[in-house]
């Protein structure tokens, strides 16, 4: 397989590949944070966050959301659909924590009446800021893409909440990405994973999130490992992280 490096962003980087609509995401080890302020590396991280959102993609297509997930390639890669990205990185809540709390005065921990969806810009320079409808219309978002943008929200919180639940862990928030195919089909994209959500245990509030490594508060390989477990080896209601053929749409 040829692989040209088309982006390298701050935890992955992605190629592009023989098939002229797939790419091929490559998980790295390395994290950042406070908009890459804050760098650090573990062991295993790359491993988690492929396998992770490889099994949370095919999980929520066998439940009616269209996402880019093509196939698990190795432990560290996935293969997607090539897409055209919305500049929206859509935030679902069920609990406070994070820049809500700083924003509204939510302690964390604070269980919301009803999930709670942001749209934000997603653009480091200005720190991804949260806008509301007249300002991504001023920067050219279509209404029909956001209002995509939070019934996916809303639907993959609906189908992972449970999905984690069962699994010891409370889904306390998370955030996604979207993008156009080229036949103009809107779907899930980017990675779902503890770098991209917040795990709590359910019994003991103990968080397997990227918040140990924002934190310094240690023990973040061994939680990403433990997060990996749940999902992969703790069986609930049928997960089956298979791939399928991209071609198989065509
Ligand atoms: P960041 O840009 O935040 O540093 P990453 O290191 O996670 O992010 O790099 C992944 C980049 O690839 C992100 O900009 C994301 O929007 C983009 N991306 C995710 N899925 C797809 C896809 N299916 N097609 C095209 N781009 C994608
Ligand atoms: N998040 C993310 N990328 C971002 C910003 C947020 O994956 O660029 C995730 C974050 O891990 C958390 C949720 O979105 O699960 C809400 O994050 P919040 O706005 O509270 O951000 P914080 O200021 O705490 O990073």
């Amino acid at each position: 397989m040829t692989e040209t490096l088309l982006y390298e962003g701050k935890a992955k980087k992605v190629f592009t590949t023989d098939e002229a609509n797939v790419l091929l995401h490559r998980y790295k080890n390395d994290a950042t944070a406070f908009n890459a302020k804050k760098r650090g590396s573990w062991e295993g991280k790359g491993r988690t966050n492929a396998t992770m959102s490889a099994a949370m993609f095919a999980y929520l297509e066998e439940n009616g959301v269209p996402t880019h997930f093509v196939e698990q390639v190795d432990e560290t890669s996935i293969k997607t659909k090539k897409l055209t990205m919305l500049p929206v990185e859509v935030v679902v809540r069920n609990v406070a924590a994070g820049s809500i709390s700083r924003l509204l005065g939510f302690e964390e921990g604070h269980r919301f009446k009803a999930p709670i969806v942001e749209l934000c810009y997603k653009d480091d320079d200005l720190d991804d800021p949260l806008l509301n409808w007249y300002h991504f219309r001023e920067l050219g978002v279509a209404d029909e893409d956001l209002e995509f943008c939070e019934e996916l929200g809303l639907k993959v919180n609906e189908i992972l909440a449970p999905f984690f639940d069962e699994r010891g862990i409370l889904l306390v928030d998370f955030k996604i990405e979207a993008g156009r195919d080229e036949a103009g089909n809107l779907m899930l994209a980017d990675e779902i994973s503890p770098d991209t959500c917040r795990f709590w245990d359910k019994e003991t509030n103990e968080k397997l999130d990227k918040d140990r490594f924002r934190r310094d508060m240690g023990g973040v390989e061994e939680a990403y490992a433990e997060m990996l477990r749940r999902v992969t080896e703790i069986s609930g209601h049928g997960l089956q992280a298979s791939g399928k053929d991209p071609k198989a749409d065509a």
